[in-house]
């Protein structure tokens, strides 16, 4: 396969100047003209950022990538799925006070906000996949599939589960409904916290399967029956349905980017990371870390597996911040030779999700660096 170009322009400044500038002139640079936006809708796929977490990316970053849209004709919209497990991101209602808390709104980004799986988590388009080895049915947020054009605007930062969080990590993961998001991290089916559930049956109205029993006074799934819709995660005002993520680590990152896939064929796609505040956690946690490496820049590509494989290899090529979670990590357990984002968390193996998804012809992991001044 041929080399994908990764666009590159780190976040130094002169006096007087404006970073977002120079996101304006990546974009230009990186061929963002060669996109048709003429009338056509165009998601832009961001995480809004779980209140108090400090690390996610500002509105101002998504305004530049709107107003590129509008310029060019496009109709721009910002958007992401309601998450699975307890948080103020679950259900559409609380997800969009959430992003307006974190300064999101059509002042500030000049375009509207939809929360892509509905009220809770349950509008979902099916896209079905092929030559894939686990996914046969994508289950993506509705508005996301309705969409002509699809841009991903991700922070890049460390991940629990993934390694780290790039352009598929916002796309795999982040475009999938809630039943999606089931299928990506367990075989599909929810559990319940007796301790929290206060037996309003409300699980049980939504569920389409009867799979929900009430025997011993608490509300009880029988795997038997449960389809892994998830509905009644998104039922529960009470959080005590979760999802017990049984999946290997490794199983995830495959269908992770199985569901990028699902996400990213049959319509023009671009892709935006931006490498600043790196915190070794995700930005769906309720606070984050002072960052493990010094802010390194932004990646801009229309291939999804090289900005993530660039991206990486930039922030490995880092030296690691002193009195960080990764410097930590670093004296515990190993010397200099490491992988930045593995040595962070044990276990996980971010190459996977880029070699399964150069396997399904999502992209290519080689990948020339132009660098943008
Ligand atoms: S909706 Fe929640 S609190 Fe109500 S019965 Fe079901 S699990 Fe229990
Ligand atoms: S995931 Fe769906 S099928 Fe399973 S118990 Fe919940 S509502 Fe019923």
């Amino acid at each position: 396969m041929e080399k994908s170009k990764v666009y590159f322009t780190d976040l130094r400044v002169p006096e007087g100047k404006s970073a977002l500038a120079k996101l304006e002139r990546l974009l230009d640079q990186a061929g963002f003209d060669q996109i048709d936006f003429d009338g056509k809708f165009v998601a832009i796929k961001i995480h809004f950022g779980e209140p108090g977490n400090l690390s996610f990316l500002r509105p101002n970053w998504a305004r530049v990538v709107a107003d590129a849209v509008k310029r060019r004709g496009g109709k721009p919209f910002l958007t992401d799925c309601n998450t699975l497990y307890a948080g103020r991101r679950k259900n559409a209602l609380e997800h969009l006070e959430s992003a307006e808390e974190n300064g999101f709104s059509p002042l500030s980004t000049g375009c509207q906000l939809i929360i892509a799986d509905g009220l809770k988590g349950t509008d979902e388009a099916l896209v079905p996949l092929e030559g894939t080895t686990y996914v046969k049915e994508a289950k993506i947020g509705r508005a996301i599939m309705d969409t002509d054009i699809i841009i991903s605007l991700s922070h890049f930062k460390g991940h629990e589960a993934t390694g780290f969080g790039g352009a598929m990590k916002n796309l795999g993961m982040g475009c999938g409904s809630r039943a999606g998001k089931m299928e990506q991290h367990n075989a599909g089916k929810p559990e319940v916290k007796e301790k929290k559930c206060r037996a309003c049956h409300a699980c049980a109205k939504s569920c389409g399967q009867d799979a929900i029993d009430f025997a011993s006074g608490k509300a009880h799934i029988d795997h038997e029956k449960c389809v892994g819709c998830g509905r009644c995660l998104g039922a529960c005002n009470f959080d005590a349905i979760f999802n017990p993520n049984d999946d290997t680590l490794e199983a995830l990152c495959m269908k992770m980017a199985e569901y990028t896939l699902a996400v990213v064929k049959d319509r023009p796609h671009f892709h935006i990371s931006i490498a600043k505040d790196i915190s070794p956690f995700c930005d769906c946690y309720g606070g984050n870390d002072v960052p493990i490496l010094p802010d390194v820049g932004m990646f801009a590509s229309f291939d999804p597996v090289a900005i993530d494989q660039a991206a990486a290899d930039k922030c490995n090529a880092q030296k690691p911040m002193a009195d960080s979670y990764l410097s930590d990590m670093i004296h515990a357990h190993h010397g200099d030779d490491h992988d930045h984002f593995c040595v962070m968390h044990p276990g996980t193996n971010w190459e996977v999700t880029l070699e399964h998804a150069e396997r399904l012809g999502v992209g290519t992991r080689s990948y020339e660096l132009v660098e943008v001044k």
